[in-house]
C-alpha cells in the first residue's frame, strides 16, 4: 500500500510541476530564449564594463564567498540567481578579452563559436553513438577530414574530437603504444608475456621543453615517468636531431624499443617548432611512431603567412590540435588525427548495449568506436560555425596578427636595458626578465632576479591590471607574454611592461628584501605577501 498522505502528495505534484517549467521543449521555449538572454546580456554588460582582466580576489575571499551560498535553498528566478553570481562568479573572473591578459594559451573567443555553444549544449547530441547524434557525427567527420586535409596526412587520415591537447596526446600515445606491443607481440620469444613486461622495454623520445603531458600520459599508460628520454634542445628551443639520434642509438644499443617520437609544433614557452621533418626521419628508421604535439602551433594551418612552418606534419603518424587555443575556440574543442585512420582501432571497445559489434558490421557510424570517453560534447559544432560565418581566412589572421604583435613586443624588450629577453619570439609568446642595472652600474644578480620575477607577477596580479606568466629557463625565474588577442595594441603590452617596471622598482625600493646585498632565505618566502602589499 501507497502510505502517502494527502499533504504529502499535494506538495509533491506542486514541485513536480513547478519544476517541468524549467524542462527545455517546446511549451517553454519562450521561458529558454528569455532566461538565456538573461544570462547572455549579463556577461555582455559585464564586458563593456570591464576595464582590467582581473580584480585580484584571492583564493580565501572567493572561498569565503561561494561558502556562503546555501545550496538547499533556491533563489526565486533567473534575475536573482544571476545578481548572485556577480558576486561569485562574474565580477571577479578572469576575462581573456582584455588586451591586458597575456599569460597561458586561454585565448579570447569568437562568436560564431559562442553561437556553436549554445546551440550544441541546448540540442544536447552526445557524440558517442549515431544514434545520439545523427547529423553532429558527420559534421565532426567532415571537420576531422578538413583538418586532416589541412595537415597534409593523406587519404587513409581519421581522427576525433577530444577534450584538449593533453587528451589528443595520451590517445595518440596510447595507440603508438599498443601498436608497439602489436609489433613486439609477433616475436615467438615475447608470445607469452603479460603486458607489463613488454611496456618494461618501451621508450619515448620528446624535447626537454616538450609538454608535460607527454610525460602524464606515460606515467599513465603504465610505463612510467621514466619511460620518457628528454632530448636536448639547440639554442632556439628547438629539438636538436643530432641530440635525438644520439639517444634512440644510446636506448637501441641498450635493447630498448624506440616506441614513439613527439615533436612539438609550438612550445609551450618558446613557441618554438621542431624541425619535423629531419625527426619524422629518425622516427622512420628506427621504425618509432612519430607524433606531432600542435596544440599551440595548430592554427597555423589557416594562416596564410606562417603556415609552411607546419609543413612537416605530412610526415606525422598522429597530430594534436587544440582548436580552444589558436582556433579562439571557447574551452573545450581539440581534435588528434592520425595518418592511418584504421589505428583507431586500438580504442574500439563493443558494448552490447551502445555500440555492439554488428552496428560497426552495419557500418553505423558511432564515433564511440573511435574515441577514448563515451558521452561526449559536439564541440565540432563550434569549429563548423566558425568556419561558415568567418571563414578559415580570418581565423588565421588572427593568430598572424598575435605573432606580428609578438614580433613587435620582442623588439621593445630587445631595447629596453632593464629587461632581458631569453629567445626571440617564434610564435606569439615572450619570455623575458627584469633585470635592471642598479646604482652602481652593476646588473641586478641573477639570483636577486630570480627572487624579484615571480614577486613582481604576484603583485601585479593581484592588482588584477595585468595577467602575465611565469616560467622557468636553465632553473631561473622568467616572465613570459603569451598574446593571442588580435585587438591588443603594441602601446598595451607595453603598457603591461611599464606596469612590470614600476612594480619591480618599488619592490627593489621599499623591500629590504630585495636590496643589493642579496637575498636571506626569509626575504624570499616573504616575497608574495609583501609584494602584494605593494600593490595594495
Ligand atoms: C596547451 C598544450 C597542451 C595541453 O593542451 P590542453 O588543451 O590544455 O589539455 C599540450 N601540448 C602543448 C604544446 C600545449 O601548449
Amino acid at each position: 500500500m501507497d502510505e502517502v498522505s494527502g499533504h504529502d502528495f499535494g506538495s509533491r505534484v506542486e514541485l513536480a510541476l513547478a519544476a517541468t517549467n524549467h524542462l527545455f521543449n517546446a511549451r517553454n521555449s519562450p521561458r529558454y530564449v528569455a532566461q538565456v538572454l538573461q544570462g547572455v546580456t549579463a556577461v555582455a554588460t559585464k564586458l563593456e564594463r570591464t576595464t582590467q582582466p582581473f580584480t585580484g580576489v584571492g583564493p580565501s575571499e572567493m572561498k569565503a564567498r561561494v561558502g556562503a551560498v546555501d545550496l538547499d535553498r533556491p533563489l526565486p528566478d533567473t534575475a536573482a540567481a544571476l545578481e548572485e553570481l556577480e558576486e561569485v562568479y562574474l565580477r571577479d573572473a578572469v576575462y581573456f578579452h582584455d588586451a591586458k591578459y597575456a599569460a597561458h594559451l586561454n585565448c579570447p573567443v569568437v562568436i560564431p563559436a559562442l553561437v556553436g555553444e549554445a546551440i550544441l549544449s541546448a540540442v544536447n547530441s552526445s557524440m558517442d553513438t549515431w544514434d545520439q547524434s545523427a547529423g553532429a557525427t558527420m559534421i565532426e567527420r567532415r571537420l576531422i577530414d578538413w583538418t586532416a586535409e589541412r595537415l597534409a596526412l593523406g587519404r587513409e587520415a581519421d581522427g576525433i574530437f577530444t577534450s584538449g591537447g593533453s587528451q589528443s596526446n595520451f590517445q595518440a600515445l596510447l595507440i603508438a603504444r599498443n601498436h608497439a606491443v602489436a609489433g613486439l607481440r609477433l616475436d615467438s620469444a615475447n608470445a607469452g608475456l603479460r603486458l607489463p613486461s613488454l611496456l618494461e622495454k618501451l621508450r619515448i623520445f620528446t624535447s626537454e621543453d616538450s609538454h608535460f603531458s607527454i610525460r602524464k600520459s606515460a606515467s599513465m599508460l603504465g610505463m612510467g615517468f621514466d619511460a620518457v628520454v628528454p632530448v636536448r634542445c639547440a639554442r632556439d628551443h628547438r629539438m636538436d636531431p643530432s641530440a635525438l639520434a644520439g639517444a634512440m642509438a644510446e636506448a637501441h644499443d641498450a635493447g630498448l624499443v624506440p616506441m614513439a617520437v613527439v615533436a612539438t609544433a609550438g612550445t609551450t614557452d618558446f613557441g618554438a617548432v621542431d624541425p619535423l621533418a629531419e625527426l619524422a626521419a629518425l622516427a622512420r628508421a628506427y621504425g618509432a611512431w612519430f607524433h606531432v604535439d600542435a596544440a599551440y602551433g595548430g592554427g597555423l594551418m589557416v594562416s596564410n603567412r606562417y603556415r609552411h612552418l607546419l609543413e612537416g606534419t605530412k610526415l606525422a603518424d598522429s597530430v594534436t590540435v587544440d582548436f580552444h587555443k589558436t582556433f579562439f575556440q571557447p574551452v573545450s574543442s581539440s581534435a588528434l588525427l592520425l595518418r592511418d585512420g584504421a589505428m583507431l582501432r586500438h580504442v574500439t571497445y563493443y558494448a552490447d548495449y551502445l555500440n555492439p559489434e554488428s552496428a560497426a558490421l552495419a557500418a553505423i557510424p558511432n564515433q564511440v568506436d573511435k574515441s577514448i570517453q563515451t558521452t561526449r560534447r559536439f564541440d565540432a559544432l563550434k569549429l563548423w560555425l566558425t568556419l561558415r560565418i568567418m571563414g578559415a581566412d580570418a581565423i588565421g589572421a588572427l593568430f598572424d596578427e598575435a605573432i606580428d604583435l609578438a614580433r613587435r613586443v620582442g623588439a621593445l624588450l630587445v631595447a629596453a636595458a632593464d629587461f632581458e629577453l631569453a629567445a626571440e619570439p617564434q610564435l606569439s609568446t615572450l619570455v623575458f626578465r627584469y633585470r635592471p642595472f642598479l646604482a652602481d652600474g652593476t646588473r641586478l644578480s641573477p639570483d636577486a632576479a630570480d627572487a624579484l620575477n615571480p614577486a613582481i607577477r604576484a603583485a601585479v596580479f593581484a592588482s588584477g591590471q595585468a595577467v602575465v606568466a611565469g616560467t622557468k629557463v636553465a632553473g631561473r625565474h622568467y616572465l613570459k607574454f603569451t598574446l593571442l588577442n588580435a585587438e591588443a595594441t603594441l602601446e598595451d603590452i607595453n603598457g603591461i611592461i611599464g606596469l612590470l617596471r614600476r612594480t619591480g622598482e618599488s619592490l627593489l625600493e621599499n623591500d629590504p628584501a630585495f636590496s643589493n646585498s642579496g637575498i636571506s632565505k626569509a626575504g624570499n618566502s616573504r616575497a608574495g605577501n609583501t609584494a602584494a602589499e605593494a600593490s595594495a
